[in-house]
């Protein structure tokens, strides 16, 4: 079988474990990814520990040109990267394609750096003295990465902490790694030197050797909320910086204003695309008002019987499988939690069936209503095409569910009315927020992050945020002799009185 290996400059072995990379579609076992070790980690580490200091010595617009030149290659390799990405994801073709952008677009913002890295001057802070800060790079920095965005996450990451002259150690999820290998491949061509950026491949033992490394200066997480607080706390327990993103729920508030038709439009790709496989997918629906309810469910039905599950290279596909048969199968216990602590099952994905492709992961789109806060099935992430009701009376009261949900990631509010998007937007306990956008993805010279247990440590990914993560501050403050030394000490702390 193939076996997907590490993107390390100097020689690892061989043997060691592996794991199965699935073909979703398919329902079988289609490649072996490795998973490192110490000693693979130890390896790539030295490598960029070499390649670090003459990369952060090479001056930011040569660094911004490996951006341009890898922009370039990216999108001239887009359709294989697209394939290869929807052969272990699941989603479809035109969904990957978006994935693949959406990272390039923080590629774009990396050939900016020369600019964004400009420090502060202040000419005269005292008498004969200047202030002037600068942005230096950490050093050797690594990312984690989840499985439901196997471009677009990396490439957050990796094009900032790059630009900013850090050399990046990768470490993918083991259940989609070509994609991530690809890009680094791609990389490479692009001119970057070689151990500036290098893939180790992995599960716990290899997060645990990036965390405890004493080498390393930074972890970028993104992945579910559990294992978010693990890396953060361990990581910071070994003096590192760590931003550790985790999971979400979020919630869509329909007012009794708002245009149902696009609501209903809007939410059908916001809950179900990609399976329902994105942090800043929908799953929770909430109408204001019983009218509000009552046609909101009958507008969904038929939106939702009208979706299209297929492979992920049918082009008339809605969306496709789920990534792995484990996940299917949580996700429909948690259908069943659903039926069990008595919301109202109204549309039923379990049991679907795709002919010619019967042992593929694919779940059938599904809807409750009647879903209360009390329901454990609301509480926690589903993270599959599962998209749950929940009937409130007021704007107050559909406020606070999102406010009081544990994740924070996304929300969003349809209406027509300008004064209660605006109250919502400034009160809501929720870190990114559409008004009537449901999936509230801030571009990528923004920046990217939910609050509560959807975001553990205090900047966000990419834009100015992203950069700040991956830079340390340094402030010179300078006098140059006159020859007026006065000879007197000062025992105060200095002034510039
Ligand atoms: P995951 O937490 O299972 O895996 C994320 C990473 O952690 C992977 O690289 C994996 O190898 C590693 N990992 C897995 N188990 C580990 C363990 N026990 N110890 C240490 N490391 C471990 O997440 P996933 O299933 O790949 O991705 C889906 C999750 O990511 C969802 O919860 C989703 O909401 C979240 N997500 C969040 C954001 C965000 O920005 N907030 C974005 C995308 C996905």
């Amino acid at each position: 079988m193939r076996i997907i290996d590490h993107v390390i400059s100097g020689h690892v072995g061989d043997g060691g474990r592996t794991s199965d990379v699935f073909d979703p579609n398919g329902g079988t076992a289609q490649a072996q990814v490795r998973l490192g070790t110490q000693a693979d980690l130890d390896v790539a580490m030295a490598a960029a520990l070499a390649a670090q200091p003459a990369w952060a010595a090479t001056n930011p617009q040569r660094r911004a040109r490996v951006m341009f030149a890898f922009k370039t290659l990216v999108e001239q390799n887009m359709d294989e990267l697209a394939h290869l990405l929807s052969s272990e994801h699941g989603k479809v073709i035109a969904d990957s394609k978006g994935d693949i952008q959406r990272g390039l677009e923080v590629i774009e913002f990396a050939c900016g750096i020369p600019h964004v890295l400009k420090g502060e001057y202040t000419q005269g802070a005292g008498p004969g003295i200047d202030v002037y800060s600068m942005r230096q790079p950490l050093g050797v920095v690594a990312g984690i990465t989840p499985f439901n965005f196997p471009a677009m996450i990396p490439m957050w990451m990796f094009g900032v902490a790059i630009a900013c002259g850090n050399a990046f150690i990768l470490k993918p999820s083991e259940r989609d790694p070509s994609v991530p290998v690809r890009l680094a491949e791609l990389m490479r061509e692009a001119g970057l030197p070689d151990g500036v950026l290098q893939v180790v491949h992995g599960d716990k033992e290899m997060v645990d050797a990036i965390l405890d490394h004493p080498e390393i200066r930074a972890v970028s997480f993104v992945g579910s909320s559990d294992i978010a607080h693990y890396v953060y706390r361990r990581g910071v327990e070994a003096g590192k910086r760590v931003q550790a993103m985790g999971g979400a729920k979020n919630h869509g508030i329909v007012m009794p204003d708002a245009d149902l038709d696009q609501v209903v439009n809007d939410l059908a790709g916001a809950a179900f695309g990609s399976a329902g496989e994105r942090c800043m997918a929908l799953p929770v629906v909430v109408p204001v008002g019983e009218a509000t309810a009552i046609a909101l469910r009958e507008k969904l039905i038929p939106a939702i019987d009208a979706l299209r599950v297929g492979v992920s290279t049918d082009a008339d596909a809605h969306y496709g499988p789920v990534v792995t048969a484990a996940h299917k199968a949580k996700i429909e216990s948690y259908i069943q939690m659903g039926v069990d602590e008595g919301a109202e099952l109204v549309v039923d994905g379990r049991g679907f069936s795709l002919q010619g492709h019967e042992q593929g992961f694919f779940v059938g789109p599904t809807l409750f209503d009647r879903v209360t806060p009390q329901m454990r099935s609301y509480q926690e992430e589903i993270f599959g095409p599962v998209l749950q009701m929940v009937r409130a009376d007021s704007f107050e009261d559909a406020l606070r569910l999102p406010s009081d949900h544990q994740y924070g990631n996304g929300v969003a509010i349809f209406t027509r009315n300008g004064h209660a998007a605006r109250e919502f937007a400034a009160r809501v306990n929720v870190g990114m927020v559409g008004i009537n956008v449901p999936i509230p993805v801030p571009v990528a010279y923004h920046t990217f992050g939910g609050w509560k247990r959807s975001a553990f440590g205090d900047t966000n990914q990419h834009g100015m945020e992203g950069v700040k993560f991956f830079t340390k501050v340094k402030t010179v403050t300078q006098r140059w002799p006159d020859g007026g030394a006065t000879g007197d000490s000062a025992f105060v702390i200095p002034t510039m009185g």
